[in-house]
């Protein structure tokens, strides 16, 4: 049987591994030059970066996959000792080191938080997440013999602890008294580019990997989780077809028969979208009736990201580094409400020549300068990015008590339309749906379709979510639900 694939994105990579763990013929059909999606990189004179991800949590999955297809293959990374670096606008700042512990310790000193109290809510999203993730993550919400299992019993016997009736802020303002406290636990919910004042408290989970686990960096760059898994493929069969867009998904009777692309027609069996699935509707599949009330949920956030080469290292600094806005709230209120960037945005500074030291020139960094930025909705681009640039480069400048701008040796600039025309991102959006409402969950696409048999779904914009974990996930309820559809195949 043969599998074509749509984009190349680590949904798509993981699908391609897993599908070829059954034995099938895989294509994999890239519409960019480079294989990877959002996960690439780019030099800017004597710099590296990561253009899109930056932070990896769960590297065991990765591990995994790749052994599932070579139990000689290997994916080296390195735990890293702190989540992250948190800067304040008066001054203070917190080293968050990794560990339920040291956490606890850390916001006990310089938040005054009660150290047990810390913990017992850091070890109940251990709990939460570990009751969690084989009922939510790693099985479909839409096949009842997957999600009609062992550990659906145990997650139910926990439903009081999670928080159903509150938002994460909710949640987190309940449990701690200091604001700050509140705050650094509220930035997860932009893991998957939702707001912490809309998404239900079930994702301070993201607690577990971010603070329990601590989040791990590739050795080599965030761009070896794909450039590994892409080598990996491609030296166990899988075909390649770079800047070759789809432009058509064939049918037959309600059956998928192939793929038309800009250059060829292709026959197929079995073809997994790992497209923005707003756009494998609208673009691909015209003939279908679109499933609009998931399709028009609202939009995950999208970003600005400028790309700077810095000619100074910065010894307060970490791999990743948090400039918090001072109203956190209004900021999420400017994202998702008037779609504007905030005057006051949250900075994030991601610096991988901390560990990567051949990412940057010796004394100098590589700053991968990140804001959680609305849709594109029109707005006009050109000044607004302008004039947050002006601004972030005030904040760093106020806080780090240097000036930046002389600083910056190279620049580059990636925001919300270039996220769309660059990677099919709808509006920019980063990972789809956003989680802005207690349902969230159950709002996702499901991996399969329920029209067009043998066609599936992987990547952020369906179940499970958005980030690199779940695309992963994707791609192996993808191999599992092509298992349960065409029995014959090998397991
Ligand atoms: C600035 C930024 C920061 C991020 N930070 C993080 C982070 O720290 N951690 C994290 O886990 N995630 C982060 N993300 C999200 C991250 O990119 C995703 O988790 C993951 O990389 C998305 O993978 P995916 O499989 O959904 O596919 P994508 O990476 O979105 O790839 C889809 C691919 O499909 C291709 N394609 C689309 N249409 C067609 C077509 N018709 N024909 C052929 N090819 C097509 C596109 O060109 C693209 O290459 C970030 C994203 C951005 C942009």
């Amino acid at each position: 049987m043969k599998v074509g694939i749509i984009g190349s994105g680590i949904g798509a990579l993981a699908s391609a591994i897993e599908l070829k763990k059954l034995g099938l013929e895989v294509h994999v059909f890239e519409a960019n030059e480079v294989i990877g999606g959002k996960i690439v990189e780019q030099h800017l004179g004597a710099y590296r970066f990561d253009m899109g991800p930056s932070v990896f949590t769960e590297p065991q999955l990765l591990q995994d996959l790749m052994k599932g297809l070579d139990p000689s293959a290997t994916f080296a990374y390195r735990q890293l000792a702190e989540s992250c670096r948190y800067f304040f606008k008066d001054g203070q700042h917190i080293v968050l080191p990794v560990g339920k512990e040291k956490v606890a310790q850390a916001v006990a000193t310089t938040f005054n938080e009660d150290l047990q109290h810390t913990k017992s809510y850091l070890n109940r999203m251990e709990a939460n997440y570990k009751a969690i993730y084989p009922v939510f993550i790693q099985v479909s919400l839409h096949r009842f013999k997957q999600f009609f299992n062992a550990s659906l019993f145990k997650a139910l016997a926990r439903l009081f602890k999670y928080g159903l009736h509150q938002t994460m802020h909710q949640q987190n303002k309940a449990f701690f008294k200091n604001p700050r406290t509140i705050q650094l636990f509220d930035r997860l919910a932009t893991y998957n580019g939702s707001s912490p004042y809309l998404a239900p408290a079930m994702l301070n989970i993201i607690s577990q990997l971010e603070f329990n686990e601590g989040p791990a960096m590739p050795v080599g760059g965030m761009v070896q989780i794909t450039r590994q898994t892409h080598a990996l493929a491609l030296q166990h069969g899988v075909a390649f077809h770079t800047k070759e867009r789809v432009t058509a998904i064939q049918n037959r009777n309600n059956r998928v028969v192939g793929l038309q692309t800009e250059k060829a027609s292709y026959n197929f069996d079995i073809v997994v979208s790992n497209m923005d699935v707003h756009y494998t509707y609208e673009k691909l599949l015209p003939y279908l009736k679109a499933p609009r009330f998931l399709l028009q949920q609202e939009k995950s956030s999208s970003a600005v990201v400028f790309y700077w080469g810095i000619n100074r290292a910065f010894d307060e600094l970490g791999v990743h580094n948090i400039f918090f806005a001072a109203d956190y709230q209004a900021e999420f209120e400017a994202i998702f409400q008037t779609k504007t960037l905030h005057p006051d945005p949250t900075v994030y500074v991601h610096i991988s020549s901390k560990v990567e030291q051949g990412d940057a020139p010796a004394g100098k960094e590589n700053w991968f300068v990140m804001v959680n930025a609305p849709i594109n909705v029109g707005q006009d681009w050109d000044s607004e990015i302008q004039l947050l640039r002006a601004r972030i480069l005030e904040k760093l400048s106020l806080s780090l008590k240097t000036d930046i701008e002389p600083l910056i040796e190279v620049e580059q600039i990636n925001e919300p339309r270039l996220i769309d025309a660059r990677y099919s991102g709808k509006q920019g959006s980063i990972y789809g749906n956003a989680s802005n409402n207690a349902f969230a969950a159950f709002l996702r696409h499901p991996n399969f379709s329920k029209q067009l048999k043998g066609l599936y779904f992987a990547g952020v914009t369906v179940h499970p979510g958005g980030g690199i974990p779940l695309a992963i996930n994707s791609a192996k309820i993808v191999a599992r639900c092509v298992q349960e559809d065409y029995p014959s195949l090998r397991k």
